[in-house]
């Protein structure tokens, strides 16, 4: 048989299939179709040599705003997400119900990147920072919501609530937006995702109340109101009882939601997130963001092992959408997205949401991205 392409002498760290050691991958009609310790003698139209790099299964990005040219947050996916390492990304509710058919159209049907999405329970969507998503209660429309998620079943995951008490979000609406997303999600058999900072409520507990197993608390490691820890800095108790019954913890670290002190706080507390996801958007693509690998990198220097950290962006994100097997993985059989990188050594400046700043000594650089069993991108960037 003659592969596609050839993946060489590099490091397989495939969480999946509990793998990290020295490895082949050969890719052919768009799936992984061989894994072997010596793959040197086969014959591929394209080989590539890995060695002293990484190879692992293309990222899964949890958390992304790439409604671009409509929604104020957008970028666009291919250069930032997929060129980037992130082969598959879900947008985290830029649309909403009355502007989905175009973010499907325009945006989703038109990128490399493999895009799904959480729908808004805002009709509007994060259209414009001028008219905050809640401005009136009436954007927050199950019936409509309920009707997009019917037509766009095979993209649409959940349902996407934020609900900070300020003008890019919600003025006046409270928690009814919380109540509305429930609703929606539930009449559609699906889970919600939640952005809980500075929300309209006491604490974390009044929100964690209305979630449950599947549904997603992003941005958990935001240093506003409505934390994961009380006022003394501990984890409360209604973190890990979410925890317990299968709430997933993401990171969502954001341009405001990731903040050294609580996520050291709460490592040391013996608490992870279960995926690691970047939000990004425009406010935070030039720093701290900056892509996925970043946030990984930021992981790495908080002591999480490497296959551990990269089990949250592959294995773990492709259970949470159920598509383990197909992508988060580089077992035979499963789609053909791969990334190869350096793991660089040296001094890194790793910044918070906050302008705080660590040193890393390692970083995470993607150099060749593969998708659908051919190179997308190759070459280092930076
Ligand atoms: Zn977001």
């Amino acid at each position: 048989m003659i592969y596609d392409l050839l993946i060489k002498g590099g490091t397989l760290v495939d969480p999946a299939q509990k793998v990290h050691a020295a490895k082949d991958v050969a890719f052919a009609h768009g799936v992984v179709a061989a894994v072997g310790d010596d793959l040197s003698g086969a014959d591929a139209h394209e080989v590539l040599d890995a060695g002293g790099c990484l190879v692992t299964p293309g990222m899964i990005d949890l958390h992304v705003h790439v409604f671009y040219g409509v929604s104020h947050f957008g970028v666009e996916p291919d250069p930032t997400c997929l060129a980037r390492g992130a082969t598959t990304v879900v947008d985290a509710g830029s649309a909403g119900a009355d502007t989905f058919p175009g973010f499907r159209k325009f945006v989703i049907e038109v990128s490399a990147t493999r895009i799904l999405a959480q729908l808004n329970i805002s009709s509007q969507g994060m259209l414009t920072r001028e008219i905050g998503e809640f401005e009136i209660p009436e954007y927050a429309d199950v019936s409509k919501a309920c009707q997009m998620i019917e037509q766009h079943r095979d993209i649409i995951l959940g349902v996407k609530v934020r609900l900070t008490r300020n003008s890019i979000v919600s003025e006046r609406s409270g928690m009814l937006p919380l109540h509305r997303a429930r609703e929606a999600a539930d009449a559609a058999g699906l889970p919600i995702m939640v952005h809980p900072q500075s929300a309209w409520c006491d604490s974390l507990d009044d929100i964690l109340k209305v979630m449950r197993g599947g549904d997603i608390l992003t941005h958990c490691f935001h240093g506003a109101a409505c934390g994961i820890m009380d006022e003394q800095g501990r984890i409360r108790r209604s973190v890990r009882e979410a925890m317990d019954r299968g709430v997933v913890f993401d990171v969502g670290h954001g341009a405001g939601s990731f903040h050294w002190g609580v996520v050291e706080g709460a490592m040391a507390q013996g608490v992870q997130p279960q995926t690691i996801s970047s939000d990004l958007h425009v406010y935070n693509l030039h720093g701290p963001v900056y892509d996925l690998a970043t946030v990984v990198t930021k992981f790495l220097h908080l002591g999480m092992p490497l296959d551990e950290a990269m089990a949250k962006v592959t294995s773990v994100p492709a259970q949470v959408i159920g598509m383990e097997g197909k992508i988060g993985t580089l077992a035979v059989g499963a789609w053909g997205d791969a990334v190869v990188f350096e793991l660089r050594d040296g001094a890194f400046r790793l910044a918070d949401a906050h302008g705080v700043v660590r040193i890393g000594k390692q970083k995470l650089v993607p150099v060749t991205v593969v998708r659908g069993g051919r190179v997308y991108r190759q070459g280092r960037e930076n």
